[in-house]
């Protein structure tokens, strides 16, 4: 994120030098340079324009015969080209991949890993309540009401390196696609993060740290919504009931059977939950980290979670076996505030779910969330940025395309198109144009169709 606003103000600096040739050019020289000159540079005038136009003909024949004239070309010569850019873009991969960076000093300093000590996600926070609140009432620019809703921000995020696949780089693509469109239609932000803000939290521990940092610098946003980048949004219409929260710190989809009677390790799923912001929720997260460094302590709580939790394998602590073991081992200081949802799916488990969208567009429509309209459909065990996932590749990424094409269609039929086919990245029409366009745009608004107050809660 830091690196993002760096960047962006590089660029700006660049873009945002003076580059007219008429007034004052960066230097403060005038830059109105051709008046009336004498007959000698007149000529000499013309004679530098003909060299620039045939420098410039030049240039035409070479960026032609770059473009389309490759073909024309030696096989060989072609070949050659097509290597040069392939090692190139192979170089370059190799380089973003890379671990280590000669040129940075922190690169030397490998933080010590105390097993005694227990990790902590930062310092100490104990007032967060009151000093938010305090801050609410000296900054009432930034009001956490927008429209008599609780401000919501919306949280996903990716590895910062390439997919190993490049189509998994196309997913991650349109999934984001997916988010901006249901958070611009509904108002809620969204940030996207692609760092580790903390190394000993890499990966599915990666946002722990992050909802901390956001809650701490956005005292203004009521609810952290963090959505895993393999969820996608599948009803468009569909609202949070937020106010049935309001006794509530922490939703999350599960089912309180499955956790307190099975303690199994899929009672809850972490790929779509909410927080809202507060020093219980500052509490909870400091309670959930200590499983989360990398190396031999999530080894080692790996065979805690999997000794203490049904139906969990053998492998390193995972940010969602770590907050079920929490949350059963201290019960009665955690669970009054922690909303266990099932009337829709806040996530919706895929592979019960993708097969059945025709049956859904015949029988029922955007707005229900549950079931017959799922409300998120979360792509667990798929790992498109990844090599290792539990399912065939094919039937994961044919399954995220009609997903995302199902959503998609929610939105294009507000501007009047929709995709071929739920496997088509191709769009019809299905709307005249119209001269008089506004006599009709209240009726393909899905934010009209939002039943007033909670439409999350209807039938
Ligand atoms: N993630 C991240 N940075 C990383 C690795 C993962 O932000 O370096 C996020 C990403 O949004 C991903 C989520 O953590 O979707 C959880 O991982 P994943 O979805 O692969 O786990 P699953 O849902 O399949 O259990
Ligand atoms: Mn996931």
């Amino acid at each position: 994120m830091g690196q993002d606003s760096s960047f962006t103000a590089q660029k700006r600096g660049a873009g945002g030098l003076p580059t007219s040739t008429t007034g004052t050019s960066a230097n403060g020289r005038a830059g109105r340079a051709y008046g009336s000159l004498p007959r000698g540079r007149q000529i000499q005038k013309t004679f530098n324009n003909i060299k620039i136009t045939i420098l410039c003909g030049f240039v035409t024949i070479l960026v032609l015969r770059g473009t389309i004239g490759v073909g024309n070309l030696g096989n060989s010569e072609a070949d050659a080209i097509n290597q040069n850019i392939i090692e190139e873009t192979n170089r370059i991969l190799a380089e973003i991949r890379s671990d280590s960076d000669p040129n940075d000093p922190d690169e030397l300093t490998q933080t010590e890993i105390n097993p005694n000590i227990t990790y902590t996600l930062g310092p100490k926070i104990a007032n967060w309540d009151k000093e938010r609140k305090a801050w609410l009432q000296s900054n009432p620019e930034f009001p956490s009401l927008v429209n008599g809703k609780p401000r919501v921000l919306l949280v996903t995020g990716s590895p910062p390196k390439p997919c190993d696949n490049p189509i998994g780089d196309h997913y991650l693509l349109k999934v984001i696609k997916n988010k901006i469109d249901y958070c611009r239609l509904h108002g809620i932000e969204i940030v996207y993060n692609l760092a580790h803000l903390d190394k000993e939290l890499a990966g599915y521990w990666a946002k722990l740290p992050l909802i901390r940092r956001l809650m701490l610098s956005h005292p203004e946003v009521e609810w952290i919504w963090w959505m895993d980048s393999d969820a996608l949004f599948t009803d468009m219409v569909f609202e949070l009931p937020l106010s049935k929260y309001n006794s509530h710190n922490l939703v999350i989809h599960g089912y309180p059977d499955l956790l307190f009677e099975q303690k199994s390790w899929i009672a809850l799923n972490t790929g779509s939950f909410l927080f809202r912001n507060c020093q219980w929720s500052l509490d909870l997260l400091d309670a959930w980290a200590p499983m989360g460094p990398k190396g031999p302590i999530r080894e080692e709580a790996g065979k805690i979670l999997t000794a203490n939790l049904k139906g969990r394998p053998a492998f390193e602590a995972d940010d969602q076996s770590a907050l079920i073991y929490l949350l059963l081992s201290q019960k009665d200081q955690w669970m009054d505030k922690v909303y266990v949802e099932n009337s829709y799916y806040l996530h919706g488990y895929w592979a019960g779910l993708v097969d059945r969208y025709e049956e859904m567009i015949e029988k029922y429509h955007p707005g229900l969330g549950d079931e017959r309209w799922p409300f998120v459909t979360h792509f667990v065990g798929c790992k498109p940025c990844g090599s290792y996932g539990d399912y065939p590749v094919e039937r994961c990424l044919g399954s995220m395309e009609r997903a995302f094409n199902f959503a998609d269609n929610q939105v294009l039929k507000l501007y009047g198109f929709r995709h071929r086919g739920l496997l088509s990245p191709k769009i019809k029409r299905i709307r005249n144009e119209t001269a008089t366009p506004l006599e009709s745009v209240d009726q393909f608004d899905i934010r009209r169709h939002l039943v007033h107050g909670d439409s999350g809660s209807h039938s």
